[in-house]
């Protein structure tokens, strides 16, 4: 039995934080985890931008329910269900990804959670559901004896795919990509379900 594993932001959907940086054209938003490897290191410096701009909650969520998911993802994902188990493992929040997560007809969602002041709405720290947690989903679904295919595009990636069985770099940048050659790196969605097809087979 196999689970497939696929990260949200840069596979299915676009970066969240980078269309935030446009829509409120703080460019200092735009540094994502392919430029900064280390997470709590990059959600500190969003959260400052965020206060120093005083923008709250609502106006984060506004701006992602304007995103759509990335062309093609939809149909990729019909045809996934149907042949296959899979997750969505993302550095995301919950928070943020309730309207993408309704685009894409709700799958299951293993992420983390924002800590929000009711009053205020202010973004006032976030909690990580666990360190390392896309590897550690893998390690969960190895113990419940099935075979992990992941796919993912950037640092936060690599951990989760090298636990799989089969880890693949889908529409990683040039970077990602000369630093993990171990992983076959695709850039479309055609090649994505053949990859996953193949790889498939191979773990029988
Ligand atoms: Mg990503």
């Amino acid at each position: 039995m196999k689970m497939i594993c696929l990260d949200l932001e840069g596979v299915l959907v676009p970066e969240i934080w980078v269309n935030v940086a446009q829509y409120t054209g703080i460019d200092a938003l735009k540094v994502t985890t392919r430029e900064i490897s280390d997470y709590d290191e990059l959600m500190r410096l969003r959260l400052d931008i965020l206060d120093q701009h005083q923008l709250k909650l609502p106006d984060i969520q506004k701006v992602i329910a304007q995103l759509t998911p990335l062309p093609g993802a939809i149909a990729f994902i019909h045809w996934l269900r149907e042949t296959f188990q899979w997750v969505i493992l993302s550095d995301t929040y919950y928070e943020f990804a309730h309207p993408l997560m309704r685009q894409l007809d709700w799958p299951t969602l293993l992420c983390h959670t924002l800590e929000v002041d009711p009053e205020t709405q202010r973004i006032t720290g976030y909690r990580l559901r666990q360190k390392d947690p896309k590897r550690h989903a893998v390690k969960a679904f190895h113990q419940l004896n099935y075979k992990v295919i992941a796919a993912g595009d950037s640092y936060n990636d690599t951990s989760m795919l090298s636990e799989a069985d089969v880890g693949i770099l889908f529409h990683a940048p040039d970077k990602v990509k000369q630093e993990f050659p171990q992983f076959l790196a695709i850039d479309t969605y055609d090649d994505l379900k053949q990859a996953i097809l193949e790889a498939s087979a191979k773990l029988g």
